[in-house]
């Protein structure tokens, strides 16, 4: 077993770590000014600009397979490169990629939908939680009714990322009343590629933090049968692999933001004087540093794990599960210690920190919640699908 970076991860990480403190950092000012004043926050084109500079600097569809022009950098690499991106708050995404169950298209849609989508041409969204099904995906209501050649699908959809820009969804609608209750939701959905010009319609979320998801609302629109992704009424796996992707990048994403604010801790902690001495003398001021550092770590074994698990070829939504709970925690508890340690200074607005805080504060809610990661951890163990220490 060898628990050291090779020299070719080593080379990535140092590469996208000067990236991100060339490129992007420099940014964190005109971003927090831009969000404090209702603006986007990069400027149009920014992020086209910044996403042809990582190309050039060899990351450009980092998860995307070659043959689609990708550099399919695999798990561990997309962990560590994660972790680097996360060290700024600057919403900033690589070029070059597509949702990972596009990859499921047929010939003709992957023409239409996933090609135009790494190039940057389009740009999706994934639909599957609605107003009464959120951790109960089992539950959704929203409805596919077959009609000559035409699907028409009603409901409501809520909190959808992407979903106030994306040019299509893929939205998960029931096509089988009786086949969904008696396979308990498993069956009887389908993923539907819908153009928003078939005539959904999108309403801006306010959330605590910048990310604005959308509420989706359709109302008879009409979807060709060939909109079809993947199989007729075996959607549900398709939702479950979309989340699944995300999940220990949540964990991965915390570890860097971690990182960062804790590192302004430790500087901040050796600058800042009271009662004649620097806060870093004080051993509550220690504590907190100790007990980040030791968390920090520990989130990023588990991501690392994960991330490898998946490079192996093998099963890792438990090792996934255990990242993104622990991670996203992790993340929150750091993030908190690192704004008392900033006192005062911590709670403006001169500071990232707030911001980093109430960004954090989504970590422990998307992607399935603590409460569902913990169902799912205690479930394979209680079931015996797993058993403790088997992933070392
Ligand atoms: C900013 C943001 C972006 C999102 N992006 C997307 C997206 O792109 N696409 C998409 O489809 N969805 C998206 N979501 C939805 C997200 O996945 C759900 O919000 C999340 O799964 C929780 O569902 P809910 O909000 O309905 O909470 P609920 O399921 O109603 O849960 C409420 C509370 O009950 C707890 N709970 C529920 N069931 C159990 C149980 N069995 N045992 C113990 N506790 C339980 C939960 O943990 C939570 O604490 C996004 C959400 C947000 C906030």
């Amino acid at each position: 077993m060898e628990l050291r970076l090779t020299d070719e991860q080593k080379m990535v990480q140092q590469t996208i770590r000067k990236f991100v403190e060339k490129e992007l950092m420099p940014l964190e000012n005109d971003v927090l000014r831009n969000e404090r004043e209702g603006k986007p926050s990069l400027p149009p084109g920014k992020l086209k600009e910044l996403q042809l500079k990582a190309k050039e600097a060899g990351f450009w569809g980092i998860n995307t397979p070659e043959e689609y022009g990708g550099a399919d950098l695999g798990q561990m690499m997309l962990a560590l490169v994660y972790m680097e991106v996360a060290k700024t708050f600057v919403p900033f995404s690589f070029g070059g990629s597509a949702d990972n169950i596009l990859y499921y298209a047929n010939e003709e849609q992957k023409k239409k939908y996933l090609i135009p989508t790494i190039n940057g041409d389009k740009k999706s969204c994934f639909a599957m939680t609605e107003p009464g099904a959120g951790s109960d995906t089992q539950n959704i209501k929203m409805t596919a009714v077959k009609d000559g050649n035409e699907w028409v699908l009603n409901g409501e959809k809520t909190f959808i990322t992407g979903g106030n820009e994306a040019d299509f969804v893929m939205a998960i609608a029931i096509t089988d009343k009786e086949l969904h209750k008696s396979t308990r939701g498993r069956e009887g959905v389908t993923c539907f590629i819908v153009d928003r010009d078939m005539g959904w319609k999108s309403e801006y979320i306010h959330t605590m933090g910048e990310w604005g998801p959308a509420g989706l609302v359709f109302d008879n629109v009409r979807v060709p049968e060939e909109n079809i992704l993947g199989e007729l009424n075996k959607g549900y796996n398709l939702g479950l692999e979309w989340i699944g992707f995300a999940r220990w990048i949540v964990g991965a994403r915390a570890v860097g933001a971690a990182e960062r604010v804790m590192q302004m801790s430790i500087d901040y902690a050796k600058e800042r004087e009271t009662f004649g001495k620097p806060i870093a003398d004080r051993q509550a001021i220690q504590i907190m540093i100790a007990d980040s550092a030791v968390e920090i770590d520990a989130a990023r074994w588990l991501v690392l794990n994960a991330a490898y698990t998946l490079d192996q070829g093998e099963d890792n939504r438990h090792l996934a599960s255990m990242a993104k709970l622990y991670g996203a925690n992790m993340g929150n508890r750091v993030i908190d210690r690192a704004l008392q340690i900033h006192g005062g200074m911590g709670y403006t607005r001169e500071l990232p920190l707030e911001r980093w805080y109430r960004e954090a504060r989504l970590w422990r809610i998307y992607d399935g919640t603590d409460e569902i990661q913990r169902v799912i951890i205690s479930r394979n163990l209680l079931k015996g699908h797993v058993k403790l220490g088997q992933f070392i």
